[in-house]
């Protein structure tokens, strides 16, 4: 067995004397794409911004590639997070809020150029470099928002609630987007309220409630056969 690419071990938060984690363990293997659902407020956002370094555990250790990075802050840590809100930058174009990641490094000209073409396939949004943010739907604005998370090519991307401050009509081409990412080496952790696409993309679903993991199973396993209570709960009342 390898060893997983991220392990959370005996994490637990608490916010203002809430118990937010409690002793929550999660392993999760190199290119895959994990989902976590789950009632709100059940620790889900906490969860991924714990993996991202955004909120510290109060107990607990996060490994990466075996390496403990319980301490260390996001921009040290080899992942991107595309939030709910695209937050692009408005007065820039496409290819500067793409290059935005790049240029901080140094990076040349023609090697930033390659790997704003490259997210854009990757988001099919090829050719769209010079056009201002705002000329862009809703649903284009996020699929830059992934092409800036992934021009970096770190190996892990965490999504939270990617579509929904999106528009109905705009949320399918942003799966469809997510859908082609997994396909590359890379290991997504998602949280979301899309059921048909968690169930259809995903290879772990990660059920949790009050802070803690309920079940972990395959998508059809855990859509099918739900273990506990609370999931036959959840889904009976996310699925009508
Ligand atoms: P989910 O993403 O599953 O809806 P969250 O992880 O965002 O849940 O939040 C879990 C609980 O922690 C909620 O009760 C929320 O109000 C609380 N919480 C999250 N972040 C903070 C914070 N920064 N300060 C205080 N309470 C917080
Ligand atoms: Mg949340």
């Amino acid at each position: 067995m390898s060893q997983p690419l991220i392990d959370l071990q005996h994490i637990s938060k608490s916010f203002d004397g809430e118990m937010v984690l409690d002793d929550l363990s999660l392993s999760i293997k190199e290119n895959s794409f994990v989902t976590l659902l789950g009632p709100s407020g059940c620790g889900k956002s906490t969860t991924l911004r714990i993996i991202g370094g955004f909120t510290p555990p109060d107990k607990g250790t996060v490994i990466f590639d075996g390496q403990d990075i319980t301490k260390l802050p996001p921009n040290k840590r080899q992942l991107n997070t595309v939030f709910q809100k695209y937050a692009l930058f408005p007065h820039m174009t496409i290819a500067e809020n793409i290059a935005f990641g790049l240029k901080i490094k140094n990076k040349p000209k023609s090697y930033i150029d390659d790997k704003i073409k490259y997210a854009l396939k990757l988001v099919n949004l090829s050719g769209f470099e010079k056009r201002d943010v705002t000329s862009l739907s809703g649903g284009q604005q996020q699929r830059v928002a992934i092409a800036r998370a992934m021009c970096t090519k770190q190996p892990i991307i965490l999504f939270d609630e990617p579509t929904s401050a999106l528009d109905p009509e705009m949320i399918q081409e942003v799966l469809d987007v997510m859908i082609e990412l997994a396909h590359e080496n890379i290991t997504m952790v998602c949280v979301t309220h899309e059921m048909g696409f968690a169930r259809k993309a995903a290879d772990r679903i990660v059920f949790m409630s009050d802070g803690q993991i309920l079940e972990e199973n395959t998508p059809d396993e855990f859509f099918e056969h739900p273990q506990t209570d609370r999931a036959k709960d959840f889904l009976s009342k996310i699925l009508t």
